[in-house]
């Protein structure tokens, strides 16, 4: 690979910042000061920006926070899909949503091209905790904690694990709660099906945590963060 695709691949910058720092002179490969930018790197040798290492990074992880009306998807022909909202898309060969949120849903998504763990962290028997906040419709008690608690049945037989229901509050005037719920398994649409089962409706549901990993209270709809490796380790 050239290196000012390495770099920037790499996100030391953008192609124009990379070009200039080789001008500059102060990138260097094996020790030795790169002229070019059509010089070639592989992922063995040693790339230096100043007193800098740039370490090749194979996979990427990203942070989201999903807004309303975008599909947890790759592409969609007529819809916009949450990897059309990264920015050098281009970069990230393979990079797919890790599991679903419905369109409506909002909040913490992950994005990788780490395919293990994209593959480990919806495996049925990894029980990474999730916990959504979400307005409902109807007035969740303690009756609801309780069945949600012993791991009810849905309309269809499906047999769901434990929940654990947080009422936040309650406007019995207007017929709404505001609840959280922590999951550990990821079925379709399973939160709406849930209060269903319970004749009540979700009408906004937002995911804030994933494992140990948080929604960052400063991280607006629709934007995203990368995740060092240290940090998306912290999910497992
Ligand atoms: N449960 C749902 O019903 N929808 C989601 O998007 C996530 C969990």
């Amino acid at each position: 690979m050239r290196i000012d695709k390495y770099l920037a691949n790499m996100n030391v910058g953008s192609r124009k910042e990379v070009h200039k720092l080789i001008k500059d002179g102060v990138v260097t490969i094996n020790g030795k000061v790169v002229k070019t930018p059509k010089e070639k790197v592989t992922e063995k040798d040693q790339i230096m920006v100043g007193d800098q290492e740039v370490t090749y990074q194979k996979y990427h992880y990203f942070l989201m926070n999903k807004p309303k009306g975008v599909l947890s998807a790759t592409e969609d022909r007529s819809q916009q899909t949450v990897i059309s909202l990264l920015q050098n898309k281009d970069k990230y060969k393979g990079i797919v949503p890790v599991g679903r949120l419905d369109k409506d849903t909002t909040g913490l998504l992950l994005l990788t091209n780490d395919g293990q763990l994209n593959h480990e962290l919806l495996a049925p028997n990894k029980h990474v905790n999730k916990i959504y906040r979400a307005d409902i419709a109807g007035i969740a008690n303690e009756d609801t904690i309780k069945q949600f608690a012993k791991g009810m049945t849905l309309g269809d037989g499906t047999k769901l694990k434990p929940a654990e229901l947080k009422i936040l509050s309650q406007d019995v005037e207007n017929d709404t709660s505001k609840i959280e719920i922590k999951i550990s398994e990821g079925k379709y649409h399973q939160i709406k099906r849930m209060f269903g089962a319970v004749g009540m409706k979700v009408v906004e549901l937002e995911r804030i945590v994933m494992g140990n990993l948080s929604l960052p209270a400063d991280l607006k709809r629709g934007q995203y963060k990368e995740l060092s490796l240290n940090e998306i380790e912290k999910i497992k």
